[in-house]
This record gives structure tokens, C-alpha cells and sequence, in this order.
């Protein structure tokens, strides 16, 4: 078993920065408000993961890094319409199969927390949750990613590429959630910190602080409705375009994905108001009846496939196409 999570985590663990979002994710399925982290050598050495979640019963605590222990699903019918992040139970055995790992947890009717270790034994029945001052909700420490597989090691970049990916990571997740708090630091340096959003003046600062105030000054905030879908976010201004498509965050239904078709709509909104070779830039929000997208056509959930993607396509590019022509040029 111990070698079926190591092929496990080649799917779910391709760098630090996945671990990062795994674990994130986990911290918002368990409705935290605020999450700390922390990394070390662009997490090659330490990443950390901290929230006030709802936490772990301790007798939940060794199961959780188990394969396929998930607490998520219940039954078949669910995977239609998941609304947690995680629902494989595959991201805490695969991670602490190339990792040392530690969880400690507290649940708010508990004294105190309790910490398991599953060091290189993740699969140990010996595994017993030691007492451990904690507040209520989740740590999780994960030390020398893939020690003990040195051909994945070897594939990690320098410390500042891998920041940089754990930044995209985590960027991403702040742009999905502004009502939960982020703070990033980074051998003991804050890089990010940000607090939930109050009102339209956070959300706002929130932007600049995670995409720069050259986007935030150049964009307009949107709501559109239509055939059964709401789009809301910024669409940059022409002005914001560039030359690569490296500023394009587009969810749906709260969740990052990369879709042709949708990326396609938008394309084509904005065919008229920008130079060639240039990509427009645009932080969008599609809420849609979750029974029209398959969200679980990649392991890793970043693709969708909606089930009527013409209808996806005409509203992008109509709605978005009519805002911009009524931002002017
Ligand atoms: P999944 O998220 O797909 O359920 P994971 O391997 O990521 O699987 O996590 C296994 C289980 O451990 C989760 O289902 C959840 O019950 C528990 N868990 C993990 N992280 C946290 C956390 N930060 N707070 C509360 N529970 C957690
Ligand atoms: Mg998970």
C-alpha cells in the first residue's frame, strides 16, 4: 500500500505548490476563516498549513491518512453535485507517502489537540495520536518533500521557482474565497496577508494585493445574468491586456478551471477592442446549475465540461462582448 501511495502521489503531487493546495483546500472544506502559511525553501524543506477549521476527532485523526478515507461523500449520488474541493481521499496518504508529515487537530469540544506523525510508516497501526496544546482546527507539517523519492526531488526547481508556484496556488485560492483570510510567509517573511472582505473597498484591495494595482486601476467590476447564468468579476480594460494570457482566472461555480470553450467566448468578446497578440486579461465568476458541468473529467479538477457548452460560449461572448462595448473604449 505503501507503494500505491507513492504512485498515488505522482498525480496528486507534482511540487510543492500542490501540497500547498491540497491542503488549503482541506482547510476551506473544513469552513476555516483564516489560514497561515508557512514554507521553507520554497517548501522543498517545510510547508505548513494552519487553520481554525471545524478540525478532526481524534479517532479520525490516523484514518484520515488513509487512502480513500475521505469524509466528503457519502454516496454515488454526490459526485453530481460536490460542493468540497477534496472528495477522493487520496491527497493525505499520497503527500505523506513522499513526505514526513504531521497533522495535529482540535475540535472545539476538546481540552486539547491531539498529533499523528506518519513518517515513513504511513500505513503503521501503531500510529496513535500523542496529546498536543493546539487551538481549535488543523495544523498540518509537511517536511522534506520527496526524501524518499529522489527521482521526483530531483525534478524541483530552484526555491524561488517553487515560490512562485506556491504563490500562483495560492493566489488562486484567495481569488476563489475573499471571505476567508490568507497569509503567506516564507522563511519567516509575510508575502501575503489578507484579511476576509468586508465590503467592496476589500475586495477591491484584495485584487491589487494578489494581481497588482495595474490590473485593480484597469478593470471593471461586472455582474451579468442570463440564459440560467450569472457572471460577475472584473474584465479588464484594453488598456490591461498582454502580451500573454498569464492574468485570465476564470471559476466556475467557485472552482479555477481552464476551459477552451469558455476562454474561447471571452476571446471573442474582446476581439474588437484589443491589438493582435494581445490577451485580455479578467478575473470572472460563471455561476451555473451545477448539473450542467462535469467537474470531474481530470483528477486534478482544473477542466470542466459543460454540457451545453454553445449556450456557455453565446453568453460569454455576447454579455461580455455588450459590457465592454458599454465601458467605452
Ligand atoms: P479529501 O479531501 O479528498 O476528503 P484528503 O486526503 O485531502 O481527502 O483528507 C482526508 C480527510 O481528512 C478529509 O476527508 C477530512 O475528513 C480530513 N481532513 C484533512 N484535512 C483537514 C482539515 N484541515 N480540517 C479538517 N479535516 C481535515
Ligand atoms: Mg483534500
Amino acid at each position: 500500500e505503501q507503494l500505491i501511495n507513492q504512485i498515488a502521489a505522482g498525480e496528486v503531487v507534482e511540487r510543492p505548490a500542490s501540497v500547498v493546495k491540497e491542503l488549503t483546500e482541506n482547510a476551506l472544506d473544513a469552513a476555516a476563516q483564516r489560514i497561515l502559511i508557512d514554507v521553507e525553501r520554497g517548501g522543498k524543506q517545510r510547508i505548513r498549513v494552519q487553520d481554525d477549521g471545524h478540525g478532526i476527532a481524534v479517532e479520525q485523526l490516523a484514518l484520515a491518512l488513509r487512502r480513500h478515507a475521505t469524509s466528503k461523500i457519502y454516496n454515488l449520488d454526490e459526485l453530481e453535485s460536490v460542493s468540497s474541493l477534496g472528495f477522493r481521499g487520496e491527497a493525505l496518504p499520497s503527500i505523506a507517502a513522499v513526505s514526513r508529515l504531521t497533522i495535529a487537530s482540535r475540535q472545539a469540544d476538546s481540552e486539547h489537540g491531539h498529533q499523528v506523525r506518519a513518517g515513513d510508516a504511513p500505513d503503521d497501526d501503531q500510529m496513535q495520536p500523542k496529546p498536543v496544546a493546539h487551538p481549535v482546527g488543523t495544523t498540518v507539517t509537511v517536511d522534506d518533500l520527496f526524501f524518499n523519492t529522489p527521482g521526483r526531488r530531483k525534478f524541483l526547481r530552484t526555491d524561488r521557482t517553487e515560490l512562485q508556484h506556491i504563490q500562483e496556488a495560492v493566489r488562486r485560492l484567495a481569488l476563489s474565497r475573499f471571505d476567508v483570510g490568507f497569509t503567506l510567509n516564507h522563511q519567516g517573511r509575510c508575502l501575503l496577508n489578507l484579511a476576509p472582505t468586508q465590503d467592496e473597498s476589500d475586495r477591491q484591495q484584495r485584487l491589487a494585493d494578489l494581481l497588482g494595482s495595474e490590473f485593480a486601476t484597469h478593470s471593471a467590476n461586472v455582474e451579468l445574468e442570463g440564459a440560467g447564468m450569472r457572471l460577475s468579476g472584473w474584465l479588464g480594460l484594453p488598456t490591461a491586456a498582454r502580451r500573454q494570457g498569464d492574468l485570465q482566472y476564470f471559476f466556475v461555480n467557485g472552482r479555477l478551471v481552464r476551459d477552451r470553450t469558455a476562454a474561447h467566448g471571452i476571446r471573442q468578446a474582446y476581439k474588437d477592442v484589443l491589438y493582435r497578440d494581445h490577451y485580455p486579461a479578467y478575473v470572472l465568476y460563471l455561476e451555473i446549475d451545477p448539473t450542467q458541468v462535469d467537474v470531474n473529467v481530470h483528477p486534478m479538477k482544473h477542466e470542466v465540461r459543460f454540457r451545453d457548452g454553445r449556450t456557455v460560449h453565446g453568453f460569454l461572448a455576447q454579455r461580455i462582448g455588450e459590457a465592454l462595448a458599454m465601458l467605452g473604449p
